[in-house]
């Protein structure tokens, strides 16, 4: 599965799933631009790849911001000539009781999730238009599928994705572009650190593996989705949870 000169965009790169995705995809020599908001932590990230003999280069971007996406597709398009493959990943949790949320709980969640897949995808998908090529890659989240108190915000970003992405598969496939999702269970990362230790061990004993994810769960899948192997694969969902939702 290598992506020699493959352009790879991964969203939210800076830590957790997407740094693991972005450095997987770095060792199978890809091309990989670092997408997230704090330019530090991109170039210190982007710093590591390249002193890995790597090929790496990032962009700070606001994904919920469709004017700031747009045009940094542009300066990657005019810099790359092309972008082959899109992880959209960068996503957030602003979890309360339906009655205690506030709409800017409800707006920063959906707006970053869920318009922020919107912005990247429309973003490359006329560039993969005219290049007949291109897969598309969402991170979702069982949360999407299976729904949880205190996450309606989350939730709906997340069955959201999953519905973009069987319309945008649809839309794409004459040209052979194909776009899928992942849906992740509990995956050990910053954002499942906040967890309490006694919710930790509840959500242990629904997970018939037995153990959390790990970020490198992810990122395998997201390389086969990203490769030929995958080629007539679209549409889909592939739920990565350790059986929690079975
Ligand atoms: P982290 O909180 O560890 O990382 C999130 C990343 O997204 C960071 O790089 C962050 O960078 C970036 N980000 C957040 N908001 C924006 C924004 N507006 N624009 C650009 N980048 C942004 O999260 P995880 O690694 O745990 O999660 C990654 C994805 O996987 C998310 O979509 C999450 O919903 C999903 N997921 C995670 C699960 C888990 O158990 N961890 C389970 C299911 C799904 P910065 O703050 O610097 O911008």
């Amino acid at each position: 599965m290598k992506f020699k000169n493959e352009i790879v965009v991964v969203t939210g790169a800076t830590r957790g799933i997407g740094k693991a995705i972005a450095m997987a995809f770095a060792k199978q020599d890809a091309e990989v631009i670092l997408i997230g908001r704090s330019q530090d932590a991109l170039k210190a990230l982007s710093d590591e790849i390249r002193a890995s003999g790597q090929a790496s280069d990032f962009f700070a971007c606001d994904v919920a911001n469709g004017e700031n996406v747009q045009k940094t597709v542009n300066i990657i398009l005019d810099k790359y000539k092309r972008i082959d493959i899109l992880i959209n990943n960068a996503g957030i949790t602003r979890d309360n009781l339906l009655l205690r949320m506030s709409e800017s709980d409800w707006d920063d969640v959906i707006n970053t999730n869920l318009k922020g897949v919107f912005n990247f995808t429309k973003a490359v998908s006329r560039p993969m238009l005219k290049a007949k090529k291109g897969k598309i890659i969402s991170i979702a989240s069982i949360i999407g599928i299976t729904g949880n108190a205190g996450q309606a915000n989350y939730a709906a970003s997340k069955a959201g994705i999953i519905g973009f992405t069987k319309s945008v598969a649809r839309e794409l496939a004459s040209r052979g572009i194909t776009a899928n999702a992942i849906a992740p269970g509990y995956i050990e990362t910053e954002m499942t650190g906040q967890l309490n230790e006694e919710l930790k061990d509840k959500i242990l004993k629904t997970i018939p593996l037995g153990r959390l994810g790990t970020v490198e769960d992810i990122a395998n899948i997201s390389l086969f989705l990203a490769s030929k192997e995958a080629d007539y694969i679209t549409g889909q969902t592939i739920v990565v949870d350790g059986g929690m939702a079975i």
